[in-house]
């Protein structure tokens, strides 16, 4: 595996020849054989189950990147992803590029919460192996707060989204990770679990996929109005979000950004169902930022009803929350912001 944010560079034939021993089918799992390296082509990957569809069908490889997604089971289409050459179904700016994606920064800020775990989430993985290994679900733009990540020269860092950039190696559904069991010391997941149409499924792949103890860092929108349009689905609060990882041992949830960064989203969304400009929105809400240092001052308890977003750290565990914990777990709940 690979610390592959620098781009292209990092996408070398012996890099992929490493990454490909823990690549498995994403319908059956089953071993992957390929050209020695794999290079862009029609479908030069197969599935070695002679009874999958993929041992004939193959999977393609777009800008140097295996695309390991079962299309007949993904809110993907396989034509419609071969026409785009494996770029986003939404508009992406990974590179903020656009004056539109350098005035959210300001407007959203940064996310304290992530920083603060990224490291400790760096120190536990490194307390797990020598040469830890680190997935990204969602990694296709990095993260506020996850930088460290990427910069760690002892972690392997291995990029996945539903769509190629800079940032990833392998391109799949998170419904489905093609990878072996046990396979990272770390998986980070950061505002990605409201866009996959089933949650559980997703989290039961983290949880299968991370060797015995290893870290999870989730954050996940609460308090957020639709974004990304026809792929947004879900929302959390702590408990629930608890309830997703009830499969890991607890370290530490809560809050990510709270009640007033809530506001500032509520206002926006306002003005955009009032006005229909979505510019006129975010012009309004970056007039009122400052709303969001009203997070340090709420209270606790309150905040986390009201929290933008929500967090969860943890490790893989053999046993599980029951029902009945979660009603307590309510009243233990802390914010860290
Ligand atoms: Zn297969």
């Amino acid at each position: 595996m690979i610390s592959n944010h620098l781009g292209n560079h990092l996408r070398s034939s012996d890099q992929l020849r490493e990454v490909f021993a823990i690549l498995r089918c994403p319908r059956c799992r089953g071993p992957l054989v390929a050209a020695q390296p794999p290079a862009d082509g029609d479908r030069p990957i197969h599935c070695s189950n002679r009874d999958c569809k993929y041992a004939d069908h193959g999977f393609p490889v777009i800008s140097r990147q295996p695309v390991l997604i079962d299309f007949d089971d993904s809110i993907f289409e396989e034509k419609e992803f071969l026409f785009r050459n494996g770029n986003s179904i939404i508009p992406r700016d990974d590179a903020a590029a656009r004056w539109t994606t350098r005035l959210s920064a300001p407007m959203e800020g940064r996310n304290r919460v992530a920083e603060r775990y990224c490291e400790k989430f760096i120190h536990d993985v490194k307390a797990q192996s020598d040469r830890p290994s680190v997935l990204v679900v969602g990694g296709g733009a990095i993260g506020s707060g996850a930088e460290r990540i990427y910069s760690e020269p002892t972690l392997r860092v291995l990029g996945t989204d539903v769509y190629a950039s800079p940032n990833t190696l392998v391109v799949t559904d998170a419904h489905r990770l093609p990878f072996c069991d046990n396979s990272f010391d770390g998986v980070w997941i950061q505002a990605v679990l409201e866009h996959v149409l089933n949650p559980d499924t997703v989290v039961a792949e983290i949880h299968r996929v991370l060797k015995p103890h290893g870290v999870v860092y989730a954050d996940t929108p609460f308090m957020q109005q639709v974004h990304e349009g026809a792929y947004d689905f879900t929302r959390f609060t702590v408990s629930g979000h608890r309830w997703l990882f009830r499969k890991f041992e607890h370290t530490a949830s809560g809050t990510v950004k709270g009640a007033g960064s809530a506001l500032v989203w509520s206002i926006r969304y306002f003005v955009r169902a009032l006005t229909g400009s979505g510019r006129i929105a975010s012009s309004v809400g970056l007039a009122l930022f400052w709303l969001r240092y009203f997070d340090g001052l709420t209270r606790e308890r309150p905040n986390a009803d009201a929290a933008s977003a929500v967090f969860f750290y943890g490790r893989k565990s053999s046993s599980e929350v029951r029902p009945r914990e979660i009603v307590d777990y309510y009243s233990r709940q802390a914010s860290p912001v």
